[in-house]
């Protein structure tokens, strides 16, 4: 699977990840990963919680950030 915002400028990478906005694929470049804390026990900052990521190409990062 290609880049999609690669493939739009007309060149092309391999994907690292899926846009969970739109489901484009993005390359390393284009992909744009958030990370948040995401605790599963009443506990705060316990042993339980755990970092959860979501990737979104540049578009949507955009958007999700306005
Ligand atoms: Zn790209
Ligand atoms: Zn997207």
């Amino acid at each position: 699977m290609h880049c999609l915002d690669c493939h739009t400028h007309g060149t092309t990478s391999t994907a690292v990840g899926v846009c969970h906005g739109c489901g484009a694929a993005v390359c390393d470049t284009h992909a744009r990963v958030t990370v948040r804390s995401v605790r599963r026990g009443p506990m705060l900052g316990g042993p339980d919680e755990a970092q959860a990521r979501t990737v979104r190409c540049p578009k949507c990062a955009v958007v999700e950030a306005a």
